[in-house]
């Protein structure tokens, strides 16, 4: 797929570390699935994906960690 972003390169299906940003911390949620452009670095993650990113952060600020890993529920 043509990156939206930089409208050169080409988004690749991978994992990248996504930053969170919460009322009063920002949380760094790793392994999220996502297309990630090959010239400019860009990442685009689905609908799905980003409620679940809000949801899992949300959860690792209440534990009080700053850092987590994306799984979704079917996956515990
Ligand atoms: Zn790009």
């Amino acid at each position: 797929m043509r990156c939206q972003e930089c409208d050169q390169g080409e988004t690749r299906t991978g994992m990248t570390t996504v930053p969170i940003q919460l009322l009063n911390a920002i949380i760094l949620v790793k392994g999220v699935p996502s297309d990630i452009c090959d010239a400019c670095g860009k990442f685009f993650v689905d609908v799905t994906t980003s409620h679940e990113l809000l949801r899992i952060a949300q959860e690792a600020a209440d534990r009080g960690d700053d850092v987590t890993d994306y799984r979704t529920e079917a996956e515990e």
